[in-house]
């Protein structure tokens, strides 16, 4: 009998010191990693997973079929975002999506899910005062972080539309899908996120998400950026509050600074030793909520079969009203179902559809392998049931069918419970902190609602990129600016 080959070495040739390890290559980690190489730095970007991206993600199946995981829509500001800080090919791939659908037991209604067309279903469909609809929009946008936190999302919603609750669930469930927040958040990350689609709408990446990741690897390399998938951090070494290095697979490697992608609560916790901090951030860090997780179900439809077009975003309901405990419980009948029509992948003529719910882990995590597999079939067949409303025949149609849930989630991007998006709101402080506890580290990824999603990770990769950039100029003054 062969030997098996020696296992690969994924550090092969690393080098023995960087200015900055980005761990992990969500689209925080990527887009910090990217513009600090810029900026003349020597980054490593250390993945775990074989693929980069985190929840920014695809997988392929047998018969053609590629489903994305989180490429369902993403505000307009991500157009600057794109080319400012990856390219103009890049951003030029973003379109719109124009056919946002709501069909619950209190309305169905088509909108292209901007101001405009917000404003004239609030008025004409809903009934509410043209002078009500233009104060809540202004109060909305004029939200900051700076803002006073004290109103929750629930008050916000009274305050203008009293006993509303159909208009709550329209402003309010697409938002919900956006970034797990709920009625009881703080008003401002509703504010902030609604605000950002509401300015144009929601848009998409023309090529998917293979493309976009595939263009963004060549960029990172383009720049310079050491790129490692299949590469574990283990340990941020500090000494005297002050980053050292880190351990790689095993193997120890120097440097000045680590940019952390890994959830906040797990770099705190685990990468770094609760030892290396002051005990009342720590209390801080403990008080962290996770923010919750979700389930998918991916239908891949066959190769020549046509889905009419019913929409591209569908924020489908059974429910009588929004309400949080209904979205978030096992027995769904709230869905986002996602169309992926040939025109979101230019030159194939496929179709795929992803049914989106937001999930707890609690609710899968302890079940045995046969209730796993059990509850996963179940959700599989309820969701092509529901989707049967839409698509008839829907089961004839497809050759594909699969699952995740938070376990998935949890698996593939190693954050505790398989948050999908961050923390809740209180993660941000913790995350902006960091650096002042330990010298040469910074955080960036999904965190306190805001800084989630494709938009709001990238977003916060830069502000902390720059962020670093200015900490190791600190050290080496010589450097000189791109
Ligand atoms: C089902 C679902 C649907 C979504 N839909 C949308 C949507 O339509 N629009 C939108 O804007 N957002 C959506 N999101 C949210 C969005 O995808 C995320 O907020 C965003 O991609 C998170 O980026 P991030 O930079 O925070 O990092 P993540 O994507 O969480 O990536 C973190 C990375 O770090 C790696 N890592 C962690 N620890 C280590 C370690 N120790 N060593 C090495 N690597 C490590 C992980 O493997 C991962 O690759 C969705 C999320 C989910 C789950």
């Amino acid at each position: 009998m062969s030997k098996p080959p020696p296992p690969r070495n994924w550090l092969k040739d690393i080098q023995s010191a960087y200015d900055t390890v980005v761990i992990g290559s969500g689209l925080a980690g990527m887009t910090s990693a990217n513009l600090l190489a810029k900026l003349g730095h020597k980054v490593l970007l250390a993945e775990h997973h074989y693929n980069l991206g985190g929840m920014a993600t695809w997988f392929k199946r047998k018969g053609g079929h590629i489903m994305d995981i989180s490429l369902h829509g993403f505000p307009c500001g991500m157009i600057k975002t794109l080319r400012k800080y990856w390219s103009q090919d890049i951003s030029d791939r973003v379109i719109q999506l124009k056919n946002v659908r709501f069909d619950n037991p209190q309305f169905s209604v088509n909108t292209s899910f901007d101001k405009i067309d917000f404003t004239h279903i609030l008025k004409e469909r809903f009934g509410i005062l043209k002078e009500v609809i233009d104060e809540f929009f202004h109060t909305a946008r004029g939200m900051n972080f700076y803002d006073d936190m004290v109103m929750t999302t629930r008050e916000l919603f009274e305050k203008y539309f009293p006993g509303r609750t159909d208009v709550w669930r329209f402003l309010m469930e697409p938002i919900t899908y956006a970034n797990g927040s709920t009625l009881d958040d703080p008003a401002i990350t509703y504010g902030i996120v609604f605000s950002n689609f509401m300015d144009k709408g929601v848009f998409t990446y023309q090529g998917g998400t293979d493309h976009l990741i595939k263009e963004m690897k060549k960029e990172l390399l383009s720049n310079g950026v050491d790129i490692r998938t299949h590469c574990m951090v283990e340990k941020i070494y500090v000494e005297d509050k002050t980053v050292q290095g880190v351990r790689i697979n095993g193997q120890d490697i120097a440097c000045k600074s680590v940019l952390s992608n890994s959830n906040i609560v797990t770099t705190i916790e685990q990468l770094v030793g609760e030892e290396q901090f002051d005990p009342e951030y720590i209390k801080e860090v403990k008080n962290v909520r996770l923010n919750n997780s979700s389930c998918q179900v991916y239908m891949g439809v066959k190769k020549g079969e046509v889905i009419p077009h019913v929409g591209d975003l569908l924020f489908s309901s059974e429910a009588d009203e929004y309400c949080t405990e209904k979205i978030l419980s096992k027995d769904i009948t709230s869905r986002t179902f996602s169309f992926y029509y040939p025109e979101i992948r230019p030159g194939t003529d496929r179709y795929s559809i992803v049914s989106s719910t937001n999930a707890r882990y609690k609710d899968w995590a302890n079940l045995s392998e046969e209730e796993y597999r059990r509850d996963k079939h179940d959700l599989e067949q309820s969701t092509l049931d529901a989707l049967g409303k839409y698509v008839p025949d829907i089961r004839n149609k497809i050759d594909h069918v699969e699952a995740s849930t938070p376990k998935t989630f949890k698996r593939y991007t190693l954050h505790p419970s398989g948050t999908s998006f961050g923390t809740k709101f209180e993660g941000l402080k913790v995350s902006r902190d960091l650096p002042k506890q330990i010298n040469g580290l910074f955080h960036a990824g999904s965190v306190g609602i805001i800084m989630s999603g494709w938009l709001g990770a990238a977003n916060y990769g830069v502000i902390v990129a720059n962020e670093t950039d200015k900490f190791l100029r600190q050290l080496s003054p010589s450097l000189v600016t791109a």
